[in-house]
């Protein structure tokens, strides 16, 4: 059979959500503010510096990178504890590179990232998906008692959670680091981190405690940087080494590294932002359960709502509305990127004008 494919690649679809020019895009979790011309003008110019020597590879080892993303996550983490790749999707292949393979296992708890099995697909790491509550929470016991009978190489757990947008508090963290032990890692994907609703604190407050601990972030989110492709991770100095095993030589260019550099500038300044968008989160959290619809409590910067008896149908009625949100979690739920208050206006104008003929 033509082309020569691994048997468990064939028939399988390029993963992605439907990238459709509609007017409002509420389906990638992506920021809807664009770069300021404030950071326009620095990426700008950083990207015309690097231009000057772009016959040569990039720095390997992206030293002032390394050291501005440590200052920028604080919590005493320091330059030789952070790494970096093309978005957290690389970052998250890399490890499962490095510690998954034939005859290990990765474990998550469903619902989750649908991106998980695939990175265990591509390192030929065994997948093993436990479940989480009603809620969407997990019960520690529950999920202690599986990290001992799966003995697990790589536990994946996004706090926030997508597409549920639940956090896990440090305490769960450790609990599992400790179950886990030195055979394995706990990656804590914190992709949204920065949309944490205030008091619910990060993973990296425990990051000192366990060695086996990697908590991994992404500029595509909170910088509204996913263009870009910039995902890093914290974690003891030996998993860095280990990861620098497997990645390609020069994988981060000179361009990416300074355009993410010149981004970690305005920090102040697209974290305003963010800002903006929790107080935009509480608010269609609560305007949903107002219209009488069930909403996770949401970390993140979306929500997942419903339940509805034919998702599909308002789905698609929302798009025929110029609304594009995203079909997916467990059935019958929905879930919706937060937008700009402008965005958000005609979410909820088309969602009341379809559930109350589809609904
Ligand atoms: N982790 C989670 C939980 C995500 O939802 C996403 C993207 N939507 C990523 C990681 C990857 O993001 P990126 O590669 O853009 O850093």
């Amino acid at each position: 059979m033509f082309p020569p494919l691994r048997e468990e690649l064939r028939g399988v679809e390029p993963y992605g959500a439907p990238q459709l020019d509609v007017p409002v895009q509420l389906n990638v979790n992506e920021n809807p503010y664009p770069p300021s011309e404030a950071v326009v003008d620095d990426v700008a110019r950083s990207v015309a510096e690097a231009t000057r020597t772009l016959n040569r590879y990039p720095d390997r080892e992206f030293v002032e990178l390394r050291g501005a993303l440590a200052s920028y996550l604080g919590h005493g983490v320091c330059a030789e504890q952070v790494w970096a790749a093309n978005g957290s999707n690389e970052i998250m292949l890399q490890l499962l590179q490095a510690f998954g393979g034939p005859g290990r296992t990765a474990l998550s708890f469903a619902p989750t990232y649908s991106m998980y099995p695939e990175y265990a697909r591509d390192s030929n790491t065994a997948w093993v998906q436990g479940r989480r509550e009603s809620d969407f929470a997990l019960d520690l016991e529950v999920a202690r008692e599986l990290v001992e009978r799966v003995r697990p190489s790589v536990v994946l757990l996004p706090s926030p959670n997508n597409p549920t947008g639940t956090a896990l508090p440090p305490e769960a963290v450790s609990l599992l680091c400790e179950a886990v032990g030195e055979s394995g890692i706990v990656v804590v994907d914190e992709a949204y981190g920065e949309f944490r609703r205030a008091g619910v604190p990060s993973a990296l407050e425990v990051l000192p405690q366990h060695r086996n601990l990697v908590v991994t972030r992404t500029m595509s989110k909170a910088f509204a940087l996913a263009g870009a492709r910039l995902g890093y991770l914290a974690a003891a100095p030996e998993i860095c080494d280990a990861v620098r095993v497997v990645r390609l030589p020069y994988h981060l260019s000179a361009v990416t590294q300074a355009v993410a550099l010149a981004a970690l500038r305005h920090a102040p300044e697209l974290l305003g932002k963010v800002d903006q968008l929790r107080v935009e989160r509480d608010a269609t959290v609560a305007w949903l359960r107002e219209q009488g619809h069930q909403v996770a409590d949401s970390d993140a910067n979306f929500c997942l709502f419903g339940t509805f008896a034919d998702r599909h149908a308002v789905w698609r009625g929302l798009l025929d509305h110029g609304v594009l949100i995203r079909e997916t979690g467990p059935d019958g739920w929905l879930r919706v990127s937060i937008g700009t208050a402008e965005e958000m206006t005609s979410f909820k104008h088309a969602l009341t004008a379809v559930t109350g003929t589809a609904g």
